[in-house]
């Protein structure tokens, strides 16, 4: 794991520098859905800080087997309204918020403990019958919709375009994450909604972070790169 990890550090710091990003911009979310806790202890040995889940069940096993290792938990998955309230318990960013209906849930569920959860939007910008995410037109609505609830505070978004065996040809994906940013932006500033900065860009995978990255990704999500192929 030393040297993937090493390697993936490497990987990152030469595709900002292709681009002169400083890559102390750029967070590594190490994905360890299906990885065990002991695995993720020693990603933790090795300098990762941020972990990405899929599952909430699956997360909260390993939360608690890692609790005081002061690392920071993102959810990445598909989350269901029933399960907000083990989310906002869990999560420090939830990247995948995808409906009024979910943000309104964590939004209550937030306002119970007291916290103030931030959250990204998922866009589906391939718009793949099988991925979740809000298409474009409809990630205005929810943004404005976020902006009006006290205990979310929407940071940005976040995107997995269709797999291709050439990363090059995410690249197109990407830019149109990374100008709906903008737009939304543009849109939140001129509105009710001026206290919003849409600063992340979550973006990138194993396959495809350093176009990603020379797109503008702040946040890229890696799992086999650093723990292996998963069964
Ligand atoms: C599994 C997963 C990843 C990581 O994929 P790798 O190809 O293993 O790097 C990133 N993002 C999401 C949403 C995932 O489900």
């Amino acid at each position: 794991m030393h040297q993937r990890i090493k390697q993936v550090r490497s990987r990152m710091h030469q595709a900002a520098r292709r681009c002169a990003r400083d890559p102390e911009t750029i967070r590594l979310v190490a994905v360890s859905k299906k990885v065990p806790a002991d695995r993720v202890r020693q990603a933790v040995a090795e300098g990762i800080h941020i972990f990405g889940e899929n599952y909430v069940q699956e997360a909260r096993r390993k939360i608690e087997r890692l609790s005081g290792s002061g690392v920071s938990w993102h959810f990445i998955g598909h989350l269901q309204s029933n399960k907000a309230r083990q989310a906002v318990a869990l999560f420090d960013l939830i990247h995948s918020v995808d409906s009024i209906k979910l943000a309104r849930a964590l939004d209550r569920e937030a306002a119970k403990i007291n916290k103030v959860q931030p959250v990204l939007i998922q866009v589906n910008i391939g718009q793949e019958a099988t991925k979740s995410g809000v298409s474009v037109a409809e990630a205005d609505r929810l943004a404005g919709e976020i902006g009006s609830l006290k205990n979310l505070v929407l940071q940005g978004l976040m995107t997995m375009p269709p797999f291709f065996d050439n990363p090059e040809k995410a690249r197109p994906y990407f830019t149109a994450l990374r100008d709906l940013r903008d737009r939304l932006q543009g849109e939140l500033d001129s509105g009710l909604h001026k206290q919003i900065h849409l600063h992340d860009l979550s973006m990138g995978m194993t396959a495809d972070f350093e176009v990603a990255i020379e797109c503008g990704a702040t946040l890229i999500r890696v799992g086999t790169a650093i723990f292996g192929a998963r069964d």
